[in-house]
């Protein structure tokens, strides 16, 4: 947050001749006047945490009768979630069922996001039709997570520059839902998981283990005090699968069943350690090449200007696709999740949704033409965008 101050030495030599007058005819000291306590701190620099973009790929692999059932709208409900549980959505949207105890210490937002990457890695369009989704067919219907470790040498796209995610039919056993698998030798992980509408969440939970986040208990079966080393997750012994207030005590206090990174089916939030924590892990070098460059570096934006606050920031920097006019490419806001192309007549010429910055323009003339963007807020604006 930027703040403005002016020192009290400031203040009072402008005002000075006033206040001389004014001390003559009250009994207010001076003191008082020229300094009153500053409510700004002392520090001018206003600094934004970065918001973290990492680039995901899709891939399902499987018989033809399983990678038929896959379409857009899978795809996009698993972006949706992870927009919605990162962003701290579902947990607003859950908050009247959530302690306050609790709520104190979630985070509002963990400052980390998910785009579909827009292209296959030699730049040309997904020969699904569907933005993010590679199509592996193979004769193979259940997996154990032994045989699942297996994919990313099979099907991997650079985990340097991807987060890849394996859709698979089922698992043996068949209660296993997902599974994240950290590579000892690159150090960064990939999950796998089926694309099953009842195992809610589980894109978060395993997302977290992606970022360095372990389970409430550990190891588990003991009340060591501190078992995923974050220290503000209360200690647990083993997974709660349920959330009823007298069946979740563990270790002396009430488990934080509501944390993405238990089993429990109202989970719908990290902690602020936790967000921490990921935070921390996303800023090492190893992932530079995941994340997206943010479309305006409001992370390293230093500002000494005294008319300008959080406000006239964001409007001034990130709010606006560029560069514009452009030869063919504009990247797109991060607040803006989808949005429309139009040429001066209506006709639509290319939808955009939830993909990789920049929108590669297609091959069209020079000339001015329409991008209507939708925030995930529902909120819209459109822009007058011009082809050079
Ligand atoms: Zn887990």
């Amino acid at each position: 947050m930027y703040y403005f101050k002016k020192t009290c030495y400031e203040r009072g030599m402008k005002i000075i001749p006033i206040l001389f007058l004014w001390q003559m005819l009250s009994l207010i000291p001076f003191s008082v006047l020229l300094c009153q306590p500053n409510p700004y701190p002392q520090n001018k620099t206003w600094t934004q945490k970065r918001i973290y973009q990492l680039r995901i790929v899709f891939h399902a692999v499987g018989t033809q009768n399983f990678l038929n059932k896959l379409n857009e709208k899978i795809i996009q409900q698993f972006m949706e979630e992870l927009e919605s549980d990162f962003s701290g959505q579902t947990q607003k949207h859950k908050s009247s069922s959530i302690p306050v105890s609790v709520q104190k210490i979630a985070a509002q937002d963990t400052h980390i996001r998910f785009r579909l990457a827009a292209l296959m890695p030699n730049g040309s369009p997904f020969p699904s039709q569907i933005t993010g989704l590679n199509l592996h067919p193979r004769e193979q219907i259940s997996w154990t997570s032994d045989q699942a470790s297996l994919l990313p040498k099979l099907y991997g796209w650079n985990n340097q520059k991807y987060v890849n995610i394996y859709l698979v039919e089922n698992f043996h056993p068949q209660n296993l839902k997902a599974l994240s698998v950290l590579s000892t030798t690159e150090h960064i992980g990939h999950i796998v998981l089926r694309p099953d509408p009842n195992s809610s969440h589980s894109l978060s939970h395993e997302m977290g283990h992606y970022l360095g986040l372990k389970h409430p208990w550990g190891k588990g079966g003991s009340c060591d005090p501190d078992p995923d080393l974050i220290s503000d997750t209360p200690s647990q012994t083993s997974p709660l699968f349920t959330c009823e207030e007298n069946k979740i005590m563990q270790c002396g206090s009430r488990a934080m069943v509501e944390n993405f990174m238990g089993y429990a089916p109202c989970r719908s939030l990290f902690t602020l350690k936790q967000k921490n924590h990921m935070q921390k892990i996303l800023s090492q070098s190893l992932f530079q090449d995941i994340l997206f460059p943010n479309p305006s570096p409001l992370g390293q934006k230093s500002l000494d200007g005294k008319k300008e606050n959080l406000n006239d920031l964001k409007k001034n920097t990130s709010q606006l696709p560029y560069p514009n006019p452009t030869s063919d490419r504009v990247w797109i806001p991060l607040d803006y999740q989808e949005g429309i192309l139009e040429d001066l007549n209506g006709q639509i010429l290319m939808k955009w949704s939830n993909t990789e910055p920049p929108l590669i323009l297609p091959q069209l003339p020079p000339g001015p033409y329409l991008l209507h963007l939708v925030k995930s807020s529902r909120k819209k604006r459109s822009f007058q965008i011009l082809k050079k």
